[in-house]
């Protein structure tokens, strides 16, 4: 069996594989540790593995690079990319900070390590408020999730600039969407991550990151939950949850490039040891230093 013939790789490479929770569910069972990109970053900062296998998009595996960069980092398949990342660049950051040296800039991890590096610290979903709120005195530039950004300047009236960047997945999802669920499931909590447009979050019973999802609904009473971030996060809230019904808010909500790694692709990237992440070691320094205060402040 193909799951024997990575176990057994695995060990031989003292390798680690680390999973999205929004990856097939073929590839999260195969993984030692799934999470999110706190928790995956946390794992690849003081894991003594050889090598880290990262099953995700390539943003994701170049964070664990950074903070581990003594380890072989693997990338199963090279055009794993989530767009949102590619909608800043270093140059346009740099002629906004000439523009606003006074802003602390606020990067989220779905970003390049030249941004980073340009970047006080770093976020993700799940520490975002706490570090964000931290600065609330301060003047801030939030790059490059408008969504999340947004969420958060509204409700606690922040002097944050919002770089207009976006996930195409939650960013897609509708109102009616959310009228139509509640109709069908009217007993259900709606659970939203907050890369969502402002209206839906303003609508939902809980607002959080994957893992904060996760938490709430299995610790919630509630016995059903309309559920709106990437489907992959079905199968480990009804593996925790099998006395629960959890329902997908939109059948948009696919990232395909989360869903290009498959079984196959992580033997592959045992065995072959392809594709290796690189940073340019001038840009990893400046780089870990934001995520390094990220996982300080978290
Ligand atoms: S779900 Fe959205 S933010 Fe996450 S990798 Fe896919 S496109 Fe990027």
């Amino acid at each position: 069996m193909i799951q024997d013939e990575i176990l057994k790789l695995k060990k031989e490479k003292n390798a680690i594989i680390l999973a999205h929770y929004y990856q097939d569910k073929e590839v999260q069972d195969i993984a030692d540790f799934v999470g999110d990109s706190l928790e995956l970053s946390r794992i690849a900062s003081t894991t003594n593995h050889k090598m880290i296998i990262f099953c995700g998009v390539n943003f994701m595996a170049e964070t664990a690079k950074i903070l581990s960069p003594e380890k072989k980092v693997i990338l199963p398949v090279k055009e794993a990319i989530c767009p949102m990342a590619m909608m800043i660049d270093k140059e346009k950051l740099l002629a906004y900070k000439k523009l606003n040296p006074d802003r602390v800039v606020i990067c989220y991890v779905n970003s390049y390590a030249d941004v980073k590096a340009l970047s006080d610290v770093c976020v993700t979903s799940s520490n975002a408020e706490k570090i964000i709120t931290t600065y609330k005195d301060q003047k801030m530039l939030y790059i490059p999730d408008k969504n999340l950004g947004t969420y958060l300047k509204d409700k606690y009236h922040l002097d944050i600039d919002i770089w207009p960047g976006f996930c195409c997945i939650h960013n897609n999802l509708k109102t009616d969407e959310v009228d139509t669920m509640r109709k069908a499931h009217p007993k259900a909590l709606l659970l939203i991550h907050p890369e969502s447009p402002l209206a839906l979050l303003k609508m939902a019973d809980y607002v959080g990151s994957t893992k904060g999802i996760i938490d709430f609904a299995s610790k919630s009473e509630a016995k059903e939950f309309i559920i709106g971030t990437e489907e992959g996060i079905l199968h480990p809230l009804r593996k925790r949850n099998p006395d629960k019904t959890f329902y997908l808010l939109s059948e948009g909500l696919r990232c395909y490039d989360m869903k290009l790694t498959k079984i196959e692709d992580v033997l592959r990237a045992l065995k072959e040891e392809t594709f290796e992440i690189t940073v340019d070691p001038n840009i990893l320094v400046d780089a870990k230093k934001a995520l390094d205060k990220m996982l300080e402040m978290s």
